[in-house]
């Protein structure tokens, strides 16, 4: 996004170093033990798995974007993260896919996390709003999380002592809304019950948790500027600084290590008593009315 002075702002995706990385101490984040994580072709997810892979687990890596895949198990190489990095391509609107997915997780050692991270976007107000792309963020941001969640409880409870846990990424679009995003707000606050209702049949030993911020740097915000820009007739600078920041006290987007290291600390057993809830990671958003 340079050379127009109108575009140009600091939300290039930022590259991830080690010192960024918080390291956890857990006895579980064991090469032993397995971590799923879906949209890890790319920001949020990709961070995720780069995080929880240093962190010593043997992280599953799966999206759709193959070429996007190897560029992360690139990425944990650069890093040398202890973990080791299994891409696996997969659709998550297609269930022998996801089966396929889980099995491949049970395989490579114990199954007991999961972060379901994957996302898209469409902006349309709700009269003009393809029907066929709000079933597209439903099996995507929605179905997808529940079914892998009905898959990999099961092996995470053969666990020895049957501890795991299921994270989920919300957003600040999990605790409000902004116009013209109805499937992406449904799905959120949707996220949000499908957290509570895993807590609930967790007994305990499987908890669930989600996660919400604010924007954070990645292709999934950049490219909705433009969009965002022509549907309320503003300029792209304003939608990064009205829009995006506006109501927020912290002045910059968060970077996606950021939050992957909320995902390895919600996991591990630091989280112990984060059961159903959420970690409203915003700088002040949803707080904030003026
Ligand atoms: P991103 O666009 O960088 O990554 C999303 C990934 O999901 C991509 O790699 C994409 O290939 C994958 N994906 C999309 N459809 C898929 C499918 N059918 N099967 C498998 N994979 C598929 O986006 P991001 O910003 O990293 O967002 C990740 C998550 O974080 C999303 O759920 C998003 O809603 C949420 N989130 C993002 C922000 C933000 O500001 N970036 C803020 C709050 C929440």
């Amino acid at each position: 996004m340079s050379g127009d002075p109108d575009t140009e702002t600091s939300i290039e995706p930022p590259e991830i170093t080690t010192e960024t990385i918080h390291h956890v101490d857990d006895p579980r984040f064991t090469p032993e033990n397995v971590a799923i994580v879906t949209g890890a072709a790319s920001g949020i997810g990709r961070a995720t798995a780069l995080v929880l892979a240093a962190n010593g687990l043997t992280t599953v890596a799966t999206d759709v974007d193959e070429d996007g895949l190897h560029e992360t198990v690139e990425n944990g190489a650069e890093l040398e993260v202890e973990g080791s990095l299994e891409p696996v391509v997969c659709d998550l609107t297609d269930d022998a896919e996801l089966e396929a997915l889980v099995e491949t997780a049970a395989e490579a050692g114990q199954l007991r996390y999961v972060a379901n991270i994957a996302g898209i976007q469409h902006i349309s107000p709700i009269e003009s709003f393809p029907m066929e792309t709000f079933d597209l963020l439903y099996q995507v941001m929605l179905r997808a999380p529940m079914y892998i969640t009905q898959l990999a409880l099961p092996h995470i409870r053969e666990a020895e002592d049957g501890v795991g846990a299921i994270a989920n990424m919300a957003s600040v679009h999990g605790h409000y809304v902004t116009r013209d995003k109805v499937a992406y707000n449904t799905m959120k606050f949707g996220l949000r019950g499908l957290t509570k209702s895993t807590a609930a049949e967790g007994e305990g030993d499987v908890r669930a948790f989600s996660v919400s911020t604010g924007y954070v740097k990645t292709p999934l915000v950049l490219n909705q500027i433009a969009d965002t820009a022509s549907e309320r007739g503003i300029t792209e600078r304003e939608v990064v600084e009205d829009v995006m920041l506006g109501q927020a006290r912290a002045c910059e987007m968060m970077e996606p290590v950021e939050a992957g290291n909320l995902f390895a600390f919600g996991l591990s057993r630091h989280g112990k008593h984060l059961n159903g809830d959420d970690l409203l990671w915003d700088g002040g958003f949803v707080n904030t009315y003026e």
